[in-house]
């Protein structure tokens, strides 16, 4: 088998976690997980680990190729998708064997996230509806903060939040609209 990335080498054998064997490039660090390799890992690794904030996250980084990259099993287009919830990189996914391509250190990165064992939905259309969701939230939000400015942006959240657990929100919320 031929890393997608570097084309002329071949991928050699390593075991990257317990039960869980992967194709690894010699060259540029990358690897294949084979689909029958990562869901026989996942049967065996029991609950699906919470995920952990932003501030977990390893310092590495990561070396996101572009898209275009053939599956090195089966030849065809591997698809290309963020992973979003504040990690920087695209994972590639063959559609038709399932196998999933990692850069050098996206492993690692999506290790120290917990975000390793949910992997096959970042393929999904529910996860990557909300990454789109999050993303139109975050310039939404950038917009009105650069509006009002940073400051009176951070006090405008802290009402937010305040008025939202408020037990008499709808009266503020009244309140305001007639001011
Ligand atoms: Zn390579
Ligand atoms: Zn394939």
């Amino acid at each position: 088998m031929q890393c997608p990335k570097c084309k002329d080498v071949t991928l050699i054998d390593e075991e990257l976690v317990e039960n869980l064997s992967a194709k690894s490039c010699p060259q540029c660090k990358g690897r294949w997980i084979q689909s029958f390799q990562y869901w026989k890992w996942l049967d065996a690794h029991g609950d699906i680990l919470t995920e952990k904030p932003l501030d977990c996250k390893a310092d590495l980084q990561s070396a996101d190729s572009p898209a275009g990259k053939l599956c090195p099993e089966c030849g065809c287009f591997l698809r290309h998708s963020p992973v979003g919830h504040d990690v920087d990189f695209c994972l590639d996914r063959c559609n038709n064997c399932g196998g999933i391509w990692f850069d050098q250190n996206e492993w690692e990165i999506l290790v120290s996230r917990n975000l390793h064992d949910e992997t096959h939905f970042i393929f999904s259309a529910a996860w990557q509806k909300r990454i789109r969701e999050d993303e139109t939230k975050m310039t939404h939000k950038q917009r009105i903060e650069k509006i009002v400015g940073t400051e009176d942006y951070n006090k405008l959240t802290e009402v937010a939040a305040w008025i939202t657990q408020n037990e008499h929100k709808n009266t503020i919320l009244s309140y305001l609209q007639q001011k």
